[in-house]
């Protein structure tokens, strides 16, 4: 990769393989693997992931809307693609589209059946979402009657998986709490099964649940931050490569002599003592919030820290740059291999999946991919 020019996010597409065979080895061989491409693959590119992991063999793709899942059917994704959190109103789109939508509640069900009876559609593919704890979306343990009577009551539909989302799979110290939801989802599923005579697929893990649940793996698992590269812990993590590097570079470095300041707001000032800051092409438009500025955050230039100095403007931010040999022009790594999103999320107490899918659309995505 040559250095940064601009602000790009760079994004290795042989990480991503390397997370792909890492989480798979985790898996029996028979599990089915979803990939969870929602929010632009997690802010770096739902296509170029998403074809990536379709060559590799991905089962099944998910996304939240139903308008995600249209780019990917219209860029020539053609694996099936799970909608987890759709809308009525885009029905006709989804269908059009071939996206398999998550009903969760009587309302979304009906409204489905519907829409998809008037389309002439028989045995759409749907999948039933359970609420087991997260207490998000889907319907409950005692709705599987009425569920189940809805489906027998059409040929609009067929039942293709049944799933639930596990709500601290990553923290161990909620154990009995996931493995409460894991049993519920256990008997939810077995009553199904006897009433309406077949056994969908069922699937509850995210990545963290891969990582932590074995016993919750079942025929499918969803993996999302996994194949970008963090694993919600930090051993996890050291097994885990980030595709995704944020670079910039240097458009300006100042002096900053006593009384002077930097930035809006006069955010930061001048203790007396003689600080070099460099100015940045990003700011809080390109997803560098205003929660970074004022010391929390850092950027490295040449392997070394850079805090940022004063407010997070919309198109740039000041770092301090007093102890680096450092110059206009040289590149700069806001976050990446080595000092990951991770980290840098930490410093304004957030999480990696903020952090990463909240990279904008303005800045450049650029790919490296595999020699083959
Ligand atoms: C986003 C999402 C996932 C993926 O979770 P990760 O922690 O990123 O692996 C899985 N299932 C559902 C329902 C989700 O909304």
């Amino acid at each position: 990769m040559p250095k940064a020019q601009e602000t790009v996010l760079e994004i290795d597409l042989k990480a991503l393989h390397h997370n792909f065979k890492y989480l798979k080895s985790k898996l029996q061989p028979n599990t089915k693997f979803l990939a969870v491409v929602k929010a632009f693959a997690y802010g770096s590119d739902a296509y170029e992931v998403a074809n990536y992991l379709q060559k590799l063999g991905v089962d099944y793709f998910a996304v939240a809307y139903i308008n995600e899942g249209v780019e990917l059917r219209k860029s020539g994704i053609t694996k099936p693609i799970l909608v987890l959190h759709p809308l009525a109103v885009n029905f006709k789109k989804l269908i059009e589209f071939a996206l398999e939508p998550s009903l969760y509640n009587a309302k979304i069900l009906n409204e489905f059946i519907s829409i998809a009876s008037a389309e002439k559609q028989i045995n759409y593919p749907v999948h039933i979402k359970f609420n087991t704890g997260l207490n998000r979306l889907g319907f409950w343990e005692n709705d599987v009657d009425y569920v189940v009577s809805k489906v027998k009551a059409t040929k609009t539909i067929n039942v293709k998986s049944l799933f639930s989302h596990l709500a601290a799979s990553e923290d161990l110290n909620e154990r009995d709490f996931t493995l409460k939801q894991i049993n519920n989802f256990k008997i939810i599923a077995e009553h199904f099964k006897t009433k309406i005579g077949y056994m969908p697929i069922l699937h509850m893990s995210n990545t963290s649940g891969v990582l932590n649940y074995p016993e919750a793996h079942f025929d499918m698992i969803r993996s999302g931050i996994g194949l970008y590269g963090f694993g919600n812990s930090e051993k996890e993590s050291t097994y885990l490569k980030p595709i995704s590097s944020l670079k910039t570079v240097i458009s300006q470095i100042h002096k900053i002599e006593k009384g002077e300041s930097v930035g809006y707001n006069r955010a930061y000032k001048s203790d007396g003592s003689f600080t070099k800051t460099a100015t940045l092409p990003l700011g809080h438009a390109d997803g560098i919030g205003r929660h970074y500025g004022n010391g929390k955050g850092f950027v490295t230039i040449h392997g070394q820290k850079a805090p940022i100095i004063g407010n997070v403007c919309m198109d740039m931010i000041m770092v301090d740059v007093t102890n680096i040999d450092c110059k206009e022009g040289d590149e700069v790594i806001v976050f990446g291999e080595h000092s990951t999103a991770e980290n840098l999320a930490e410093t304004a107490n957030t999480l990696s999946y903020e952090l990463i899918t909240s990279i904008s659309q303005r800045v450049k995505r650029v790919f490296l991919k595999e020699d083959t």
